[in-house]
């Protein structure tokens, strides 16, 4: 890319900044290169006009990309090192919703200034990540412009054995990793909609600027899920996806739904079953398992380092129907895609 690179080398705003600016350059060398970590696999990282990476020869290569912008993806607000977090962290959890190891991933970061405060805050988030997933930074592009950071991660799935959203069959259970909701409370606070104080805030807060990527889980399901996917827009909306690419239906019973201990207490009922269904931001896993499969699962569980719970069942008429706790519908949402969805 050749327009709006960061060039300053001396601050745009006459020298009185306390965060000193930095060359295009001298931002990847200091704050990029120099903490990228070595893989086998890399015979070319960051420094060249392109990376060369090796994929092992039974594997299929997993390739997502996802970018948050500014006060669309992230509150403006966001501290730079959560920033640097998230960016990372929702690309790894596609690459978990496919049951895929992380190897690689490249950043595409736009700054309005070449502040490397920041850019070593938003480092700090992305790396800490970065390495406690063994995952390398191989290259990226740096400009100048609206506060943006869009990360491609790769990683390796055994031949064929990938997790789709499209193999979820009648009689299968649904399960989500971890607990729904938080991530919607948190922006709710940020949006003041709601109120929360405390350690009780600052944890739903932590649930929206620091997703936990559920690899372990996704590589766990490789063995017995049928289908996944990950909840980025709410679990309704994004089950609506398995589906529809499954061209199945299913039932949901909304009191299995789980729910932090923090969300019980601090939100009443029904608000706090309808963030967990319907609010983004939560980055669990919502998955699939035929009945055969369901022991299995639970002696898995053990590993993944999150609870699972079975929130519902798969059945062949399309569209999703809510059960309430005393058994009668809660609600109904007709056909089995995301557009139907759309407006309820
Ligand atoms: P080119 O103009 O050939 O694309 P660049 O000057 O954009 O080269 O980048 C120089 C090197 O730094 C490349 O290897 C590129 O992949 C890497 N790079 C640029 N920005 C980043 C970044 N934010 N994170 C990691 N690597 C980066
Ligand atoms: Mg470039």
């Amino acid at each position: 890319m050749a327009v709006t690179k960061i060039a300053a080398s001396t601050s745009p705003t006459g020298g009185t900044r306390i965060n000193m600016a930095l060359s295009e350059f001298q931002l990847i060398d200091r704050v990029f290169a120099a903490r990228a970590s070595a893989r086998a696999d890399v015979p070319l990282g960051i420094g060249d006009d392109a990376a060369l990476l090796r994929v092992p020869a039974d594997v299929e290569l997993a390739v997502a990309i996802d970018g948050l912008h500014a006060g669309i993806h992230f509150p403006e607000d966001t501290d730079p090192r959560a920033i640097g977090h998230k960016a990372l962290a929702v690309n790894l959890s596609d690459l978990a919703a496919m049951g895929a190891e992380p190897a690689w991933a490249t950043l595409f970061l736009s700054l309005p200034d070449p502040d490397e405060a920041f850019a070593c805050e938003f480092a700090n988030g992305f790396f800490t990540l970065a390495e406690r997933f063994g995952v390398a930074l191989v290259g990226g592009d740096t400009v100048r412009g609206p506060l943006c950071a869009v990360v491609q991660a790769h990683g390796f799935v055994p031949a064929g054995k990938a997790l789709r959203r499209s193999g979820a069959r009648p009689g299968d259970g649904i399960y989500v990793t971890g607990s729904l909701g938080d991530a919607g409370a948190g922006l709710g606070l940020v949006q003041k909609r709601l109120e929360i104080g405390g350690s009780d805030g600052d944890f739903l807060r932590g649930r929206l600027d620091y997703p936990e990527p559920r690899l372990k889980a996704g590589r766990a399901l490789l063995e017995v899920a049928s289908a996944a996917i990950d909840i980025s827009d709410g679990v309704r909306a994004d089950l609506g996806h398995i589906l529809s690419q499954s061209g199945v239906g299913g039932r949901i019973e909304i009191g299995s739904l789980p729910r932090s201990e923090v969300l019980l207490r601090s939100l009443p009922e029904p608000a706090g079953i309808d963030l967990a269904l319907s609010a983004g931001d939560d980055y669990e896993l919502c998955f699939t398992v035929s009945p055969d499969r369901e022991p299995r699962l639970q002696a898995l569980a053990e590993g993944m380092e999150c609870p699972i719970t079975r929130i519902g069942r798969i059945e062949p008429e399309s569209g999703l129907r809510l059960f309430g706790p005393a058994g009668g519908v809660y609600r109904t949402y007709e056909g089995s895609g995301y557009d139907h969805f759309k407006g309820h």
